[in-house]
């Protein structure tokens, strides 16, 4: 890895971050709050919160078997990939590689930062191909954006290839782990100090089920997850957000995660029976990457029944094939009978 130092955009090295009226607030005995222009009248929401989600923070820690100061929290992770962009790369000057076909936002979020995305397509079965990625990289090269397991493909990438991948790549290293929670091996995030390149983004949007408070959280050595702190919104996560999850952590999910693996599992396998599916690809996720001679029409078919999934079919790589989320028992039965039933 380059030195951080070098890797950091020159304008945010030297950013000096906004102080809240909260921050200068060094503690004591305070019964009457005139520092931060809000209204005296209480109703739940008339107090700024805690900019650095410290509750939240201790909480996450102490769930993921990590310190405190590797904590980001974001308006979904969608937020910590906005983020890493502006933490690391110059408009119009760096550039950032990524696997493709992957999750569409590290694109979307490049080219709103003005910089260069250069993709490098899977292998065969939606392998990792360690040398292209590092071959496509140059001395402008940031950030290097995998997805493990990866939308929409489902699958896992092996640990020694995001390993070698680690320490062969001087810029920062991006894991999405989004769906790690449905996989069968742990993901990266006990590792994290063998690694001081390594960005891990997580959220409660997936396994934990809290898709609607919006808490992405991006896990990274102390002196990174500094800068993320620094350019972020002094209040990126409002108060219910903050005590809702804060709430909601406590109760466990283990169950319902048990449950879309083994929906996952048998949809898989009646999906491989049906005629109009070509085949289903293994999945570590809650979701399954179907192929099939026919995506629209059995879109459509599918719409007809009341049944949404996602047409990935024109996306590059992924040509024929239905993203189908695991849903409730019920739910994948309704899905079932469409496909089973389906002719072109
Ligand atoms: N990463 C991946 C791989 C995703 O698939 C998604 C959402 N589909 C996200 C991140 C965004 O998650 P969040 O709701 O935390 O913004």
């Amino acid at each position: 890895m380059r030195p951080l130092e070098e890797l950091i955009r020159p304008n945010i090295r030297a950013l000096q971050p906004y102080s809240t009226a909260r921050d200068e607030y060094a503690g004591g005995e305070i019964s009457t709050w005139l520092d931060a222009n809000e209204s005296p009248y209480d109703n739940g929401v008339n107090r700024y919160p805690d900019p650095h989600q410290r509750q939240l923070k201790h909480l996450v820690s102490r769930l993921k078997g990590v310190r405190e100061g590797q904590i980001f929290l974001g308006n979904g992770s969608d937020e910590a990939i906005d983020l890493a962009y502006r933490i690391f790369c110059t408009p119009g000057r760096d550039n950032a590689v990524s696997i493709a076909p992957t999750y569409g936002m590290y694109r979307v979020a490049a080219d709103t930062n003005d910089v260069e995305m250069r993709e490098v397509a899977l292998d065969t079965d939606f392998a990792l191909r360690p040398d292209a990625l590092l071959a496509a990289a140059d001395e402008r090269t940031k950030l290097l954006w995998l997805c493990s397991p990866n939308n929409p493909t489902g699958n896992r990438f092996p640990t020694v290839e995001i390993e070698h991948l680690l320490r062969a790549f001087p810029g920062m290293v991006i894991l999405d782990e989004a769906y790690i929670d449905f996989a069968s091996e742990p993901g990266f995030l006990g590792r994290l100090d063998e690694f001081p390149n390594l960005i891990i983004l997580q959220t409660l949007s997936k396994a934990w089920g809290m898709a609607g408070l919006r808490l992405g959280m991006a896990f990274a050595a102390e002196p990174v997850a500094e800068l993320f702190a620094r350019v972020k919104y002094p209040y990126n996560i409002n108060g219910p957000t903050q005590a809702e999850v804060i709430r909601r952590l406590t109760r466990p999910v283990d169950d319902q995660i048990a449950e879309v693996r083994r929906e996952r599992e048998r949809v898989a396998r009646a999906l491989a029976e049906c005629r109009a599916i070509e085949r289903v690809y293994p999945s570590d996720a809650n979701f399954l990457l179907a192929r099939t001679p026919a995506p629209d029409a059995l879109y459509e078919a599918l719409i007809e029944a009341g049944v949404i999934v996602r047409n990935r079919s024109r996306v590059r790589g992924c040509a024929g094939c239905l993203r189908i989320t695991i849903g409730r028992p019920e739910e994948n039965d309704r899905l079932l009978r469409t496909v089973q039933n389906f002719r072109p």
